[in-house]
This record gives C-alpha cells, structure tokens and sequence, in this order.
C-alpha cells in the first residue's frame, strides 16, 4: 500500500524504513489536521503519531483522497474522532503494546531523578560546587506509591517498584490478577489519593480520566506528595497542578506529557520565545521535571513500533482489517 506517514523525525523513518516490506512509505514532517490532509492525496493509507488531530474534519478530508486507513503508530488514540471513522468506513489500527518496559522504566527514571536530584547534581559537578545543601532525598523503600492504571505499564512499574521495598497501591475498574500477584492492593481513588507518598498515572485519556488529578484531588493527596504523569497530559488540571506546587501540597511533578504539548514537544524550540505562559510557569520550579514525550523512545520499541504498525497496514491490505483495529 501507498502510506502518507505524517509527523516524522529522522529516527522514524529508520525504523519504519527496516519495518516497510513491500509497502510504500512516504513521509512528512508536519502534524496530520485538516489543514495538512491534502498531503495524503495518492495513498490509500496514513499513519499517524500522538500529537496528529484526526479529528471529524481531517477524516472527512482523508476519505475524500480515498483513505482507508488509519494506522496510530502509537498505543493511545485519544487524538482520533472514532465515531467520525466509523461513520466515514475508515479502519483505524494502533499498536497496544510495544515496550510497556520502556515507558514504566522512564517512569521509575522521573521518580529517581526527582528525589535525588541527578539532574541538580550533575550540573552543579560539572561547575565545581560539590555542596549537598538542596540534595535531600527520601528513601524509596517503605514508602507507598499509589499506581493509577494496571495495564501493560502500569504492571511492569509495580514489578520495578516491588524490587525497590515500595508498599504497592494499585486503582483501576478493571482490577488485574497479575498485578496482585506482585503485592498491589486495589484501593479507591480517595484512598489512594490520601495514603500515597507517589503516585503515578499509567491509565488512557478517556472522558473519565480527563483531569483525573485536579483541584479536588490535589487537595485530598498527602501534603507534598510526588505526582508523576507518562500517560496522557490532559490527566492532570496543570493549572491545578500549579496552584499545588505553590502552595507545597504537590511535594515533586515529573511529567512526560503536558496538556498542550501538540505545539512544543518532538520539536526544537531552543530559538524561541515560549508563549505558553502555563507550561513556562512550570519551568519555573525548582521541584519540577518535565521530559519532552520521551518515555516510549528505545531502540526496543521503536522496533515494536515500526513491526506491529506495518503488519496492521499489511493485514488490511490482505484482509480489509488491520491486526489491532480501534472501534469506535
Ligand atoms: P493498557 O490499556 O494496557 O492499560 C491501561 C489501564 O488503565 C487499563 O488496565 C484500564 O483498565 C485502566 N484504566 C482505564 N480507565 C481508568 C480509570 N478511570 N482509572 C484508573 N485506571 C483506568 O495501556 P498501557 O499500554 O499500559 O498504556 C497506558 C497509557 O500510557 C496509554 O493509554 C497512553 O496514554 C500512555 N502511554 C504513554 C507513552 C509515553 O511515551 N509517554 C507511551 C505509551 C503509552
């Protein structure tokens, strides 16, 4: 199949590159709207990343040049109108798991930084001040972290976390056996909320979980808690977030993912001036890490990335439906 593949980056197309077989694959660098759709005249297929806005006008857009496909080279398909494809007879297909390692490893990553301020420290060495002062750490052992979300990720960061002496707080509708197995207890979100020192979003962003931390929740959390979010931004209310980390109720905020990233992340913005005056406030405190959407980026699962979303456009061209559709 011909495939528009929008939103690449060099390390993209390596990958796909080596993944394509007999499929051809044309690339381009900006986001997939109804603005760049157009782009996808010829091909039958487009594959697309978190940040594209496949929303009711874009598909509209892509079913006029006659696409038929909808490949996510991603886990998450929040930024897809599923109704609209549905009503259009587009298929849409994502890839549900490629390295649940990667992104949980990032996760646990944040966390480590965050209390022992690597970050700080490296800097400081490489200026020759060895002072401790502003280093403090806590012990991660015996502390309890509350894991909101025990798919894929979320179990493999109980699985870490386990390793490291943590008492496991686990908070999902669908309670899974295997993350019991590993010591979680399922608690409610109020009780989690009040016993964990860290909590950690590993859940979709659904219309449930949107701003699933807010004001409410920041409020019923233990004073100075570490919350830290790799799933989707819009789960945390980041003005919430702020007014917690002003008032010391949030202790530590790592975040891989931002409510309006669509503009900033997988991009160089060295150069220029910041208008988002919400995300620069957040640059702004010292309590504070913030990772540009990195957490899925290994070699491992760009790898899983590049196979699955290919073998999705291969069995729709040989079936009419990818191997892991998304209905609506
Ligand atoms: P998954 O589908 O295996 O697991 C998600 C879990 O969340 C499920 O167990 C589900 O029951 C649970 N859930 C749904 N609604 C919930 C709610 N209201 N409260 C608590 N839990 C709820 O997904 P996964 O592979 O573990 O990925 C989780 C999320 O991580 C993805 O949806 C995606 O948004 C995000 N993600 C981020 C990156 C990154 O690079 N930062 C990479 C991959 C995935």
């Amino acid at each position: 199949m011909r495939v528009a593949v929008f939103s690449t980056k060099p390390y993209d197309r390596r990958f796909l590159d080596a993944a394509r077989g007999e499929h051809e694959l044309v690339y381009f660098e900006p986001r997939l709207s109804a603005a760049t759709a157009s782009l996808a005249a010829d091909a039958q297929a487009v594959c697309a990343f978190v940040n594209d806005a496949l929303d009711a006008p874009c598909l509209e857009a892509l079913r006029q040049s006659g696409i038929r496909l909808v490949a996510m080279r991603c886990a998450g398909y929040n930024n897809v109108d599923l109704a609209a494809a549905q009503r259009l007879g587009i298929a849409v297909a994502r890839v549900p798991a490629y390295s649940p390692h990667a992104v949980a490893e990032h996760a646990v990553a944040l966390i480590l930084t965050l209390n022992r301020k690597t970050h700080r420290a490296f800097n400081r060495v490489r200026e020759g001040n060895f002072a401790l002062e502003g280093l403090l750490g806590f012990d991660l052992h015996g502390k309890t972290v509350g894991v909101v979300g025990t798919g894929k990720i979320g179990e493999c960061v109980l699985a870490i976390l386990k390793g490291f002496g943590c008492r496991l707080l686990a908070h999902d509708p669908e309670p899974s056996s295997a993350a019991e197995a590993l010591g979680a207890e399922y608690v409610s979100k109020a009780e989690l909320l009040a016993q964990s020192d860290i909590i950690t979003l590993h859940c979709p962003l659904t219309p449930e979980t949107h701003h699933f931390i807010d004001r409410e929740a920041i409020a019923a959390a233990k004073p100075g808690v570490m919350l830290v979010n790799t799933s989707r931004g819009a789960v945390i209310d980041t003005r919430a977030a702020i007014a917690g980390l002003k008032d010391g109720r949030i202790g530590h905020l790592a975040l891989d993912v931002y409510e309006d990233e669509g503009g900033l992340f997988f991009l160089d913005h060295s150069g220029d001036v910041i208008r988002d005056d919400v995300f620069a406030r957040l640059l702004t405190f010292p309590n504070v890490l913030i990772t540009g959407h990195q957490a899925f980026f290994t070699r491992e699962a760009l790898t899983a990335i590049a196979e699955t979303t290919i073998g999705n456009i291969t069995a729709f061209a040989e079936t009419g439906r990818p191997l892991h559709p998304v209905d609506a």
